[in-house]
């Protein structure tokens, strides 16, 4: 409500107050589930279009609720920021699916890469570095085979500082992938800076693919284009139609994800869906 009489400030200050109130909540209920261990994390399949074969998985934050309710990531992640909270939830992410990794290698699956969203809090924590070595050192993973994802928008608000970081995140022998690419505004030159190993075409121009007709104008085409030339992985996400991986695939797209081949899983329903995909 605008300032047009007493009454609408009013009912203003009220809003404001509510959702006040409703994120304090919101962060105390988060911090509570995180202490009593009621996150967990579900993977999303990655497959190499070129021969169907399954890569990896992409790392997914769950919050289930006392009541069982499973609240999405896109509710708490920015309060988990904005709070710093999301400097531990991240640092408890991190070593999970590095410890799922290896019990993945255990069982048979071999290099299965594991894609880590990782935020810009945590990001540009000065101990960062500090606490992936440690996760390497307790988990005894490859790093070839850990992947952190960290979206286009984030990489440009401190640029030097973001492309310092990767460098010393890719010295450790971790990959990189930039995520939601093409929603930012990284130039060329930016992105040749940033040296990182992957885009992540952002599932919006996943969707926009709908017929052959169309592919020179749409802007995956783009993506994909400027990711080869810099001689980078494309991978597309949210891919959910056969025409849309074929598409893809002729457009050159590297790797795919999304519900057509799989919905996001837990560590069980991953390692069934791996067993029946086995090749
Ligand atoms: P994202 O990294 O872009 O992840 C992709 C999202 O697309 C996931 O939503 C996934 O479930 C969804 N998705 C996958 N395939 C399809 C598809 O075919 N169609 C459609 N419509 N959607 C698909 P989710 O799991 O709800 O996660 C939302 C966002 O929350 C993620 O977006 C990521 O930004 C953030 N997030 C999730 N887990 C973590 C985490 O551990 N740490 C941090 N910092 N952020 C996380
Ligand atoms: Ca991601
Ligand atoms: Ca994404
Ligand atoms: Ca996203």
């Amino acid at each position: 409500a605008k300032a047009n009489g007493r009454g609408s400030f009013a009912r203003y200050d009220r809003d404001m107050g509510t959702e006040v109130q409703e994120r304090v909540r919101l962060l105390r209920n988060l911090r509570n589930a995180f202490q009593h261990d009621r996150l967990f994390l579900n993977y999303q399949p990655q497959i190499d279009l070129s021969n169907g074969r399954i890569i990896g998985a992409e790392a997914l934050i769950r919050w289930k609720t006392e009541s069982g309710e499973l609240v999405p990531p896109d509710s708490f992640i920015a309060i988990a920021e904005y709070s710093g909270l999301i400097v531990d939830i991240g640092q408890w992410v991190l070593r999970n699916a590095c410890f799922r990794q290896i019990s993945l290698e255990k069982a048979g699956f071999t290099n299965f890469r594991m894609a880590v969203n990782v935020s810009i809090a945590q990001f540009r924590h000065p101990q960062f570095l500090d606490m992936l070595e440690q996760a390497l050192a307790d988990t005894g993973i490859n790093p070839a085979l850990l992947e952190l994802e960290i979206t286009e928008s984030m990489a440009m608000l401190e640029p030097d500082y973001v492309i310092g970081v990767i460098h010393k995140v890719k010295t450790l022998g971790i990959s990189v992938a930039v995520d939601d690419f093409g929603t930012g505004f990284s130039s060329l030159s930016y992105l040749q800076r940033l040296a990182v190993d992957r885009l992540k075409i952002d599932r919006g121009f996943v969707n926009a693919i709908r017929s052959p007709a169309q592919t020179t104008e749409c802007i995956a085409q783009t993506v994909i284009q400027l990711g080869r030339n810099l001689g980078l992985t494309v991978i597309a996400e949210g891919v959910e139609t056969e025409t849309q991986a074929r598409l893809l695939k002729q457009m050159g797209c590297h790797e795919a994800q999304g519900y057509l081949f799989a919905h996001p899983l837990d560590s069980s329903e991953l390692v069934r869906w791996l067993e029946q995909h086995r090749d």
